[in-house]
């Protein structure tokens, strides 16, 4: 599949068909305040193809930024466990088994 196909799913994005004039609302390195942040929940809650977002975060281990509604902090050692949890939080959303159960699958205890 051609990289222009894999992102067709893109621009049924609510974030792309109205806000892609200002994508830094979305990237930002620093957990949106109030009003923001629920607004950008909103958004996430009513686009059609959040579960593929969430899916696509995971896989590519993305930077910091707002993905499905969750906020996905830097991957640096202070957020080690809040990006754990964003990133079990957007493994449910996508339907993906949780990271937990792939070490398990894996034979290791954790
Ligand atoms: S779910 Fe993902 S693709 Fe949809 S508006 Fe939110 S960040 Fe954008």
């Amino acid at each position: 599949m051609s990289e222009a196909a894999e992102m067709e799913w893109q621009k049924r994005a609510v974030c792309y068909l109205e806000t892609s004039d200002a994508p830094e609302m979305w990237t930002s390195d620093r957990r949106p305040h109030g009003l923001l942040r629920k607004e950008l929940q909103r958004m996430c809650a009513r686009c059609p193809v959040r579960a593929r977002c969430a899916g696509e975060a995971v896989f590519r281990d993305e930077e910091s930024g707002t993905y499905a509604g969750v906020y996905l902090p830097q991957n640096i050692a202070a957020n080690v466990g809040r990006r754990a949890a964003a990133m079990e939080e957007l493994r449910v959303i996508a339907g993906l088994p949780s990271a937990r159960d792939d070490v398990v699958h894996l034979g290791v205890s954790a």
